[in-house]
């Protein structure tokens, strides 16, 4: 697809010739927001079989999607997964979708003692994430977990997928590029407890790293350590 082509996530499956109708969202999305017009062409991709043309039909209140030819093979992800600590809901939005600009495939909310966020909207996180992955021409949506507290993640990690937990103020070494599945840790705009950090320590797949002499904010430190650890899967 050339730049600027509108890219829509779907639930339905993708062949040729299949139709289906646009939600009332996609269709006000579509028709209203982008003015687009009966017979004309977007992408479509729903996470499993790769992109797709399709062409609309509408009376100019429904749409029906027309799936043309295949524009993408649908290709695997690199294995990278993120904890962090729940943050305000304007931090928390910009992880969300920056995490999965970068592509995270699992993203694993943390209710941390210090968390300033409790209440979090599964719906709403995984709208922004939609987004993200449209814009950014991903052809999957992460998994966004349910929040869970410290000991829960720890408790349920695989322990084959190593965990590059970010510590401020800590002599450990700066963070590497991951060489294969892995998982960053970031934690709550206050930091982790220290209890939390001892419970971190405990597990033997946890790997502490740091991003440098600066303190940074919880936000800028997952960004820029999904970037790091991207760079190496
Ligand atoms: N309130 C804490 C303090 O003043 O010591 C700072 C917490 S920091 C704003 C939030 C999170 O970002 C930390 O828990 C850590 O995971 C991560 N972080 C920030 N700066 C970091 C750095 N230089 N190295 C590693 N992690 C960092």
């Amino acid at each position: 697809m050339g730049h600027g082509s509108i890219r829509i996530f779907v639930s339905a499956r993708l062949a040729a010739g299949a139709s289906f109708a646009a939600t009332a969202q996609q269709a006000h999305y579509l028709l209203r927001v982008m003015r687009r017009r009966d017979g004309e062409t977007v992408a479509l991709f729903n996470g499993d079989d790769g992109e797709w043309s399709a062409a609309l039909a509408t009376d100019g209140r429904s749409l029906r999607f027309t799936v043309g030819e295949r524009l993408r093979a649908q290709a695997p992800d690199a294995d990278l997964w993120l904890a962090f600590g729940l943050l305000k809901r304007d931090a928390t939005d910009l992880v969300m979708r920056q995490a999965t600009e970068l592509g995270v495939t699992r993203i694993c909310p943390v209710l941390a003692r210090r968390s300033q966020g409790e209440r979090v909207n599964l719906a709403r996180l995984q709208a922004i994430a939609i987004e993200a992955a449209e814009q950014s021409e991903r052809l999957t949506l992460p998994t966004i977990d349910p929040p869970q507290t410290l000991a829960a993640l720890l408790g349920t990690w695989p322990p084959a997928r190593p965990l590059v937990a970010l510590v401020e103020r800590a002599h450990a070494p700066l963070i590497r590029p991951a060489s294969g599945a892995s998982g960053l840790l970031v934690g709550p705009e206050g930091g982790f407890a220290p209890e939390e950090i001892a419970e971190i320590g405990r597990h033997r797949w946890v790997v502490r790293a740091s991003l440098g002499p600066r303190i940074l904010r919880a936000e800028t430190a997952a960004i820029a350590g999904l970037a790091q650890l991207q760079a190496g899967i």
